[in-house]
C-alpha cells in the first residue's frame, strides 16, 4: 500500500508522520512525474486552497489528479483539501476539482481567530477536531453521506472513494480518517 499526499504547500509532513505511524508507505506529489507510480489512495493537505489550486494548474498536476480522483482512487481532503475536491464554493465563481457534490464556505469561522478544538465520536471512537480558518461544507448534494455536524454545521463528508473533512486529522490524536482511507483503498 503505497499513499501519495499532494506536497506542493501546507500540512503534508503531518500526514506522512501519521500514515507512517500506521505502518503505511507514502510519497510525495510535487511533480507530474511523481505519478508515474503506483498510488492506491491519496491526500490533499490543508493549507491555502487558492495557492494549492494554481501549483496544481502550473505544474500539470491538475487533470491527472481530477482523473485520479474520477477513476475512484481513494481520496481523503482535508481543510484546503476538501475545498479543492468542492463541486461549489460559495460566493465563488471559481471551483477546483468538483469530484464532491459539496458546496463548500471557506473561512467559515473567521480568517484571524477561527482556529478551536473540539471533540466529538463517530461509529463509537472518540474523534479530536483541530479547526484552522476551516471550511465548512453549506450544502451536501445527493448521494453524500454527512459524517459529522459541529453545532449543526456539516463537516465531514464521505461520497464513494472520497472523504471530505473541515479540519486537520494529522493534528490530531486519534487516526480514524486515515485509517479509513487505507480500508478504503485496501476494499478496492
Ligand atoms: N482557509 C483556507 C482556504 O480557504 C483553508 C485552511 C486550512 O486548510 N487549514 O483555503
Amino acid at each position: 500500500m503505497r499513499v501519495g499526499v499532494l506536497a506542493l504547500q501546507g500540512a503534508f509532513i503531518e500526514h506522512r508522520q501519521r500514515l507512517h505511524s500506521l505502518g503505511v508507505e507514502s510519497f510525495e506529489i510535487r511533480q507530474r512525474k511523481h505519478l508515474d507510480q503506483p498510488i492506491d489512495a491519496l491526500i490533499l493537505p490543508g493549507g491555502e486552497s487558492t495557492t494549492m489550486g494554481r501549483l496544481l494548474k502550473d505544474l500539470d498536476l491538475f487533470t491527472p489528479i481530477q482523473n485520479l480522483i474520477r477513476q475512484g482512487l481513494p481520496t481523503l481532503g482535508t481543510c484546503a483539501g476538501m475545498i479543492l475536491m468542492a463541486e461549489k464554493i460559495t460566493d465563488e465563481s471559481y471551483h477546483y476539482f468538483q469530484t464532491l457534490p459539496i458546496e463548500v464556505t471557506r473561512n467559515f469561522y473567521g480568517r484571524q481567530l477561527g482556529s478551536f478544538f473540539q471533540e466529538t465520536r463517530l461509529d463509537g471512537n472518540l474523534i479530536d477536531m483541530v479547526f484552522i480558518r476551516a471550511p465548512i461544507v453549506k450544502q451536501a448534494y445527493q448521494g453524500v453521506n454527512v459524517l459529522l455536524k459541529v453545532d449543526g454545521n456539516i463537516v465531514a463528508v464521505n461520497y464513494h472513494n472520497q472523504i471530505g473533512l473541515s479540519f486537520h486529522p494529522e493534528l490530531g490524536k486519534t487516526p480514524f480518517f486515515h485509517q479509513r482511507l487505507i480500508d478504503l483503498a485496501k476494499a478496492r
